[in-house]
């Protein structure tokens, strides 16, 4: 494929100091008087170029989509209508609260909406991911221990734990301490009781783990936990997996963040935008990120009045759109939210079963909405994942997730979700047939993989660190 620039009829483009284009108002001195160097093309060829730009990306409607942890769902495209109304799209942030009292009251409902699912006392739509929650999660913390005039400085992180949940920690000024998971692939309890000593002040769970596993401990832990003083933070990532089944606050959870743009149904394979709103029990209700909206049983308010808010994480409203999509689809399912989760849970049990005497299984557990297979016997062959990984794209799947949770062998994540029929589960789980067998049989058309997308087999250094662009672009 040609670039934007191979396609234009000129890319001097122009200068502004040319005549036609003079800003009078601005000194000449201050003007650029070499030229711009944009293509130059018709509209038809722009929009030539961008769709076959678009026609090479990957998306659920493309195909199948199974990334661990991602929850790439299929995003019911109602949402997208009704967050594209003109009265939400066209909205300026900057508006009185008496002049967006819709879009109020749809922040209001979905608050509400988030503490029924969730069981939280309050609920903070701010954060704009699950990380951004994860952080402003942190910071109430902090707060919270610094208001009691306590001194906590540690945190406790599972070996599992998706690679955000430290990072957090320690950006709001946490020392990490890591905490080993058992045979089971849970939480070691007696691992954790070594390192519960008083000076923790949290520790961040995801539930179910990043394994797709269930922690059937977590109410000895919360109980633990609670006895030394310290909170539990949940990262509600894998929430797809739960819905209406239980609830971290059942759990015994004090802050939790969702990622709307997983559970909620919004599209995000290129990096978003998403939404993390953040729901806290009682006791840390005056901590939130502000603004909250109330409703004084008239009027529906932007509350910036929360005693020991951590403050505003996020500029205005935070990403609105994504909150219209998230509520339309709970309103959409309402208490058929439970289907969702049955049905990713059933999908991934059935697959595992399918899969798990061709392919190593670390933990051959019932899983909940995902599982983690190793490619290890494979790699004895002289396969890896990666490569497994880029033979699947032959089929014209997304590959899972792989090499992440880090405690597995040459992981791969997979996460069917509840919106794929048992004839798409089946065609996947052939081709993982398949392809273990070509490792017996024919590796070398594994190891030139991919064959059939625009761009083939990249060296993974170089295109690191000198990417090409045309490369890139397959030629
Ligand atoms: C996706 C994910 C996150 C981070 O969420 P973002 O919205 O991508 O910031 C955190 N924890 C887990 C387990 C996740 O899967």
């Amino acid at each position: 494929m040609k670039t934007i620039f191979e396609k234009s009829n000129d890319i001097d483009g122009i200068t502004l100091i040319d005549e036609q284009y003079k800003i009078d108002f601005i000194d000449e001195k201050y003007l650029r008087n070499d030229k711009i160097g944009l293509p130059q093309t018709s509209e038809l060829n722009v929009l030539r170029h961008y769709k076959e730009l678009s026609d090479r990306n990957f998306c659920i409607e493309k195909g199948f989509y199974p990334l661990g942890s991602c929850t790439m769902k299929y995003n019911p495209k109602v949402n997208e209508k009704l967050a594209n109304l003109d009265g939400f799209l066209n909205l300026h942030p900057a508006l009185k609260d008496e002049d967006v009292q819709g879009s109020l009251e749809l922040m209001f409902k979905l608050q509400e909406a988030l503490k029924t699912i969730t069981g939280m006392d309050a609920v903070s739509l701010q954060p704009a991911a699950g990380a951004h929650g994860e952080f402003s999660g942190m910071m109430i913390v902090k707060k919270y221990f610094e208001t009691k005039g306590e001194n906590r400085k540690k945190v406790i992180i599972p070996d599992s734990a998706h690679g955000t949940n430290p990072a957090s920690a320690k950006m709001a000024g946490f020392d990490i301490v890591q905490v080993k998971s058992n045979k089971k692939g849970q939480i070691d309890i007696d691992s954790l009781k070594e390192v519960l000593t008083e000076d923790v002040a949290a520790i961040m769970m995801t539930n179910p783990n990043t394994l797709g596993i269930f922690e059937e401990n977590v109410l000895e832990i919360s109980n633990l936990m609670h006895k030394n003083g310290s909170l539990l933070y949940y990262d509600g990532a894998n929430f797809n997996a739960i819905m209406g089944y239980t609830n971290p606050k059942l759990m015994g959870f004090d802050i939790v963040h969702i990622n709307l743009h997983k559970t909620f149904a919004t599209p995000h394979g290129g990096g978003g935008p998403g939404a993390g709103p953040i729901g806290v029990v009682e006791e840390m209700k005056e901590f939130l990120p502000a603004p909250v909206i109330t409703f004084d049983g008239e009027m529906y308010h932007r509350n910036y009045n929360i005693k020991n808010s951590i403050g505003a994480v996020i500029g205005y409203f935070g990403n609105f759109g994504i909150l219209v999509r998230a509520y339309s689809y709970i309103l959409m399912l309402g208490k058929y939210l439970k289907n969702v989760s049955e049905d990713a849970v059933l999908n991934a049990n059935y697959m595992k079963e399918k899969l798990k005497n061709h392919y190593k299984i670390p933990y051959d557990e019932p899983c909940m909405h995902e599982f983690v297979l190793s490619g290890d016997l494979q790699k004895e062959k002289g396969i890896s994942t990666l490569n497994i990984a880029k033979r699947l794209m032959d089929s014209g799947v997304h590959p899972p997730t792989i090499y992440f949770p880090l405690i597995v062998h040459e992981a791969m994540m997979i996460e069917p979700t509840e919106t794929e029929d048992k004839k798409v589960l089946d065609e996947f789980i052939d081709t993982m047939l398949q392809i273990a067998k070509e490792v017996e049989e024919n590796p070398e058309i594994i190891l030139n993989s991919p064959n059939n997308t625009p761009v083939k087999k990249v060296d993974e250094t170089l295109a690191a660190r000198k990417p090409d662009l045309k490369y890139v672009m397959g030629n």
